[in-house]
């Protein structure tokens, strides 16, 4: 065996080390390739990596503004009730309703206010305002230029009633056909400014006018009755303002006629006209004369006296 070390590798020795030299270089290539493919393999899932928090990122940025819809369902009472209050005030001819037809001895004040909206309309509205008291408009298509007072008027919590597209007499009194014609058009005024045909109206002249007998004979007494029969309901005055006298009536004047004691539930006639700047002037007068009586002013609907005058055509 000693002699073995010393002799020379034969050609076998010399083939079994290159082939042992070609293992381990290969062994090497394969692990040197391993780590590469490794490293690459690291580099590639790191890249996708980041790709894929790009795309993941996508969502997060859109995401906070999904939950938004969930505070909406709070606003709907709000709508909920002005629909209630529109329903109550709308007309509707399949609608059976109650009405009082005696005052119930409650102190109330319906303050009517006839023939606006007009240039006046706006202070009117602040002072019911400034007292907390509701009205009732009986509104007219004068005025164009007006009539976004109909819809302050019904925001600001008053009734919203029709009177009269044209206020002619010698025009709507001619016949049933001409007044509901009239009466229908004023009504698409009302529309266009709340939403709803209100049910409420007041005849000019009230129901008790003789005026109309000069162009239809017997036409109030038709009308008392087919004007309810339409689902509308008419309401006339028990009190009156005296503003309708003349033009520019003295505020004392209308403080005198609108201050009375000892009724209960008092429709209050008045009007809303240019013409009518001493109206207003008296209107704080009267509204502080009823509230120191303990009286509320009230805008009219379904529950409201109904207060019919006495028919004379
Ligand atoms: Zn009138």
């Amino acid at each position: 065996m000693a002699g073995r070390a010393g002799r020379r590798p034969s050609a076998q020795d010399q083939q079994r080390h290159a082939r042992g030299l070609l293992v381990v270089t290969m062994v090497l290539v394969v692990a040197l390739l391993g780590g590469v493919g490794a490293l690459s393999a690291l580099v590639v899932a790191g890249a996708s990596g980041e790709a894929d928090s790009q795309v993941r990122e996508l969502p997060t940025i859109v995401e906070p503004a999904a939950p938004e819809p969930e505070p909406e369902p709070e606003p709907e009472p709000e709508p909920a009730q002005d629909d209630t209050r529109a329903a109550e005030l709308a007309l509707d001819p399949d609608r059976q309703t109650d009405w009082n037809y005696e005052s119930n001895g409650e102190k109330i004040v319906y303050l009517t206010f006839d023939d606006g909206p007009s240039k006046n309309t706006g202070r009117v509205l602040d002072i019911l305002d400034q007292y907390g008291a509701k009205a009732t408009f009986f509104v007219t298509g004068h005025e164009p230029d007006y009539r976004s007072s109909i819809k302050d008027a019904y925001d600001r919590g008053h009734s919203i009633g029709l009177h009269s597209m044209t206020h002619d007499y010698d025009k709507i009194y001619v016949s049933e056909e001409a007044f509901f014609a009239d009466l229908e058009q004023v009504g698409e005024v009302v529309k266009e400014q709340i939403g709803f045909v209100p049910y409420l109206t007041r005849f000019p002249g009230g129901a008790s006018n003789t005026i109309s007998a000069n162009y239809c004979t017997g036409i109030m007494s038709a009308l008392v009755e087919d004007v309810p029969a339409r689902g509308y309901q008419f309401y006339d005055w028990n009190v009156t303002s005296a503003d309708a006298s003349g033009n520019n009536v003295p505020a004392e004047t209308i403080v005198q006629s609108s201050c009375v004691e000892g009724y209960t539930n008092i429709m209050l006639l008045f009007h809303d006209a240019a013409t009518k700047t001493t109206t207003v002037d008296a209107l704080p007068q009267i509204i502080e004369f009823y509230q120191e009586r303990g009286y509320e002013f009230r805008a009219i609907d379904r529950e409201s006296f109904v207060c019919h005058h006495g028919v004379n055509n």
